[in-house]
């Protein structure tokens, strides 16, 4: 195949899983690499589980984390429609052409019958395959069977395909990430690719998608491996040309079981709205089984592809190490300028009436505040004292710090002085080095001196700059504030 075409073709049965965004990317990336083109298609296939809110959702985040596609269910394609269910009609003729050529058959067991089948095998303790039991079915006993009303569901013959195209029962390919890899297809069974009702089923619908699209690469999760085997012999079969295949290993939680809700977020839009910063995921998801060849792990995602080949993606599975993910994230707020940041954190601050600053106010507010922050959702609760006229008092700076007799000592001189000051920093800044000079006379410590201020103005016994605070609160509410805490 000439052109290199991959695709993401997430099931919308939940919001965009971070490990999808993972399967995504390394798409993305490959595509990018070989001037490919990287595909949206929404396998809907399973009406129950689907709801427009997840697909709205897997838009929203793909395009969020940078990923966009060049075709795609919205923005068309030559090979649409990218969504399943409006391709019903493209099957059942491909599933006909499988009946003609004898690797498919029709199959009138009904689930009762199936069910049986497999507790003999359990008693057994046996695997279950299905038993070929349609397999060789006359016309006669077909129409019969058709005339009691029961609708035939139609079975893929492994067997037969694997005899037809290749010399053993083992079936082998070579893996993009894990190099050779094979079964013994005995044991998988003869499966279903159209149900009675007329629906494909996944491992039908992906085939004949994915070879109308011409998908030349199939990079997706090594959960897949033996879904890969029965793809083939149905490629095969219908006489395609077979994509290559990589998979990648799983993404574990900390406790190397699977990730899931119980250790934290799992999906895009939800560390989104905690406050992870884009940038920060694509590159922290990108380190999940892919390293760097410079040992750089900051990147952008243009960065990344320079550096991305597949052949290099390790074939074991990744540990989501959230804490990770909190330092980079923390380097990305970091490095963000000022007036983005500034936006980004505006949804996590609705809750404060930011029209009592001005602009610069709320620069210096965050210029200040910005350091420690993790996620951005931080902000939430390291900013409560730059608003209101008076300031909650943390029962802790009360006890430990407001209720000293130094602290009210430093308060009642702090009101005397701070009268006759001008309230911006640079005044403040020298008006606070000669005040804690003068109590360090007294053999006062200067953080004592600033603890009792501190406490008294934000309530708290640590936080942002105390010159840039008093500042921002400007000396009419600074005072207030302080004559509040003296007894
Ligand atoms: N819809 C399948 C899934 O979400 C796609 C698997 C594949 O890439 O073939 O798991």
């Amino acid at each position: 195949m000439s052109e290199v075409r991959v695709r993401i073709a997430p099931s919308p049965s939940g919001n965009l899983h971070i490990g999808t965004a993972r399967t995504a990317l390394f798409n993305y990336l490959f595509a990018k690499k070989n001037n490919g083109k990287f595909i949206l298609r929404i396998e809907d296939t399973d009406a129950e589980r689907t709801s427009q809110e997840y697909i709205d959702n897997i838009f929203d985040s793909l395009k969020a984390l940078g990923l966009n596609w060049d075709e795609g269910p919205d923005v068309g394609g030559d090979y649409g429609p990218y969504t399943q269910s409006e391709r019903f009609d493209i099957y059942p003729k491909y599933a006909q052409k499988l009946l003609e050529s004898g690797f498919a058959y029709e199959c009138f067991c009904t689930p009762e019958e199936l069910e049986a089948e497999k507790e003999e095998a359990t008693k057994n303790k046996k695997p279950y395959v299905y038993t070929k039991k349609c397999e060789n079915l006359t016309e006669e006993q077909k129409e019969k069977l058709r005339a009691e009303g029961r609708k035939p569901a139609i079975r893929f013959n492994i067997s037969k395909a694997q005899k037809a195209f290749h010399d053993s029962s083992v079936l082998k390919f070579d893996d993009l990430v894990k190099g050779e890899l094979h079964m013994d297809t005995s044991l998988l069974g003869d499966f279903v690719i159209m149900k009675s009702n007329g629906t494909p089923t996944y491992n039908f619908a992906v085939v004949i998608d994915d070879m109308l699209m011409k998908i030349s690469h199939i990079i997706r999760g090594e959960d897949h491996i033996s879904n890969t085997f029965k793809q083939i012999l149905i490629y095969e079969a219908l006489g395609a040309e077979v994509p290559r295949f990589g998979h990648l290993g799983m993404i574990l939680a900390p406790d190397r079981s699977k990730l899931s809700k119980r250790h934290g977020a799992t999906a895009v839009s939800e560390f989104v709205e905690k406050g992870y910063l884009t940038e920060a995921l694509i590159n922290f998801v990108a380190l999940l089984g892919w390293s760097p060849s410079d040992g750089q792990e900051i990147k952008t995602v243009d960065e990344i592809a320079q550096d991305f080949r597949i052949g290099d993606v390790s074939s074991s599975n990744s540990i989501f190490e959230y804490d990770k993910l909190n330092w980079m994230n923390s380097h990305y707020i970091k490095m963000l300028d000022i007036e983005d940041l500034k936006e980004r954190l505006k949804p996590y601050l609705t809750k404060y009436d930011l029209s009592e600053m001005t602009d610069a106010q709320y620069t210096r507010m965050i210029e200040v505040t910005r350091e420690p922050l993790t996620i951005l959702s931080d902000i939430t609760d390291a900013v409560p004292y730059f608003f209101g006229e008076t300031v909650e008092i943390d029962p802790k700076a009360q006890a430990e710090v407001l209720d000293t007799e130094v602290s009210q000592n430093v308060l009642k001189e702090f009101v005397k002085q701070a009268e006759g000051w001008s309230f911006d920093e640079e005044t403040l800044h020298e008006k606070l080095e000669a005040f804690r000079a003068q109590f360090k006379e007294l053999g006062i410590k200067p953080k004592v001196t600033m603890w009792a201020i501190r406490a008294a103005v934000t309530g708290r016994t640590c936080g942002a700059d105390m010159t840039a605070i008093l500042a921002i609160l400007g000396k009419e509410r600074v005072m207030k504030r302080v004559k509040n805490s003296i007894k």
